[in-house]
């Protein structure tokens, strides 16, 4: 979401003029876009501001703006604490950024994150002109992301998005194909559909199609239909709303990647309770088991919080148990941390740090040794594979079920080209293959 988030920033300032550079010291303008999911997230917000005072104190011109999550929680309260800060904008004032740059001259601060009652994004109406060239002008057009959707209505206990996106929202059918329509006629080859919860699309604001709803399922025949798309992804779903209509979709959808990201969290009910989440573990895996009827070889990946307030050693054994049951192809796994507002940061018994981190090396030395032992099985296949990048030495690229493949260089292929790659080595986390001609 963030990264979408980011190439909106960058294509609205291009339309005045600016030109996006890596490079701070040489900048006019610094964007921090920031997610406060996570403490350390934020931390590093925070450590990066403080540093930029100096570059501030030397360069009083420069202007420096925080956006996104921490600038929506935190308005006004973040200008006292780094006052060389010059403009906050909060998650739905991002399109406002360029006029806003503009009135913060001469020392005058801007906070836009305000915001107690939540607007239609103002990504809805029709893609600009000037969003389209925008659209042609950046890297990597070959794979993009597409924000169907904003906000959450779950309201998981530990979580700030509903607070700091508010809730949910869904884009307009019509909106979301013109944008994808136009991004492949400017060479995109592969779209990721972006939502806090992309399976309850359509559902909070009741989109409809002739009067009848029209759910996320339906989009993505609407999108598999558009000619010259190669592939299609789509994150996050939430367990609760995973619908066999979607799951039929992987085993309907030629373009339809085989991967989905299922976040459990926990292994534990009396845990998955306490964080709001809706389902019980019995549920989740029924619905993984029909998945895999539909589609035996979808890989899956999840996030798991260890050592939420009130997880016992028998409630962690619980999450272990589940990763041998589902076998996950990978996770994001973190340390519970408390977030500001959040109602589980109001929870007592909170576990102890060094008991967090035995859990989460727990975790993840054997979620490595599962993702190993997976990746390990497509050794002697081909797979297909979509180039990403090249350089002289070597191209890398994704296959559909998301994993990175570095391929031997002996082609001519341009990103976005989708060539077959005989696989004769695997890690934890890529593939490593030749063009299948040469084996
Ligand atoms: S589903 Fe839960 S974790 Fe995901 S964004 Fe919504 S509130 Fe946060």
């Amino acid at each position: 979401m963030n990264e979408r988030d980011s190439e909106i920033i960058s294509q609205s300032l291009s339309g005045y003029g600016y030109i996006e550079s890596l490079d701070m010291e040489s900048s006019d303008v610094i964007i921090i876009n920031t997610c406060s999911i996570r403490a350390k997230a934020e931390q590093k917000v925070m450590s990066l501001l403080g540093m930029l005072k100096k570059e501030k104190k030397s360069r009083p011109e420069l202007k420096i703006c925080v956006a996104g999550c921490v600038a929506q929680q935190e308005g006004g309260h973040l200008l006292e604490r780094m006052p060389h800060v010059d403009l906050v904008v909060g998650t739905q004032n991002i399109f406002d950024i360029p006029e806003l740059l503009q009135g913060c001259s001469k020392g005058k601060k801007i906070i836009t994150s305000m915001t107690d009652s939540y607007e239609i994004p103002r990504f809805i109406p029709e893609i600009s002109e000037a969003t389209i060239t925008d659209v042609r002008r950046v890297p990597r057009p070959f794979k993009k992301f597409v924000t169907i959707m904003q906000g959450c209505n779950n309201y998981c206990t530990y979580c700030v998005v509903p607070y700091t996106r508010g809730r949910e929202i869904s884009r307009k059918k019509n909106d979301i194909i013109d944008e994808v329509n136009v991004l492949v006629d400017s060479g995109v080859r592969e779209i990721t559909l972006l939502g806090q919860n992309v399976n309850s699309y359509g559902l909070a604001n009741k989109v409809t199609e002739t009067d009848i709803p029209y759910s996320f399922p339906s989009l993505l025949e609407d999108i598999a239909r558009i000619s010259g798309l190669k592939r299609i992804r789509f994150t996050t779903s939430h367990p609760k709303d995973l619908s066999e209509d979607l799951m039929r979709c992987f085993r309907d959808i030629d373009i339809l990647c085989h991967q989905i990201h299922l976040p459990v969290q926990a292994g534990s009910n009396a845990v998955l309770k306490r964080m709001n989440r809706k389902y019980t573990i019995g549920k989740y895996l029924q619905k993984i088991d029909v998945l895999r009827a539909y589609c035996p070889d979808i890989a899956i990946t999840t996030d798991i919080i260890v050592g939420f307030p009130g997880e016992t050693a028998n409630d962690f054994e619980q999450t272990m148990i589940l990763l041998e049951k589902v076998r996950y192809d990978g996770s994001f796994s973190f340390k519970y941390s408390d977030r500001p507002g959040t109602k589980s940061s109001e929870l007592q018994e909170k576990v102890a740090e060094s008991i967090k981190s035995q859990r989460l090396s727990r975790f993840q030395t054997r979620q490595d040794e599962i993702s190993l032992e997976k990746n390990s099985a497509f050794i002697g296949k081909s797979l297909p594979v979509m180039v990403e990048s090249c350089n002289v030495d070597n191209c890398q690229g994704r296959s559909e079920y998301n994993h990175v493949v570095h391929i031997e260089k002996n082609i001519s292929n341009t990103p976005g080209d989708i060539v077959d790659v005989f696989i004769y080595h695997a890690g934890q986390h890529s593939l490593q293959g030749r063009i299948v001609e040469d084996t």
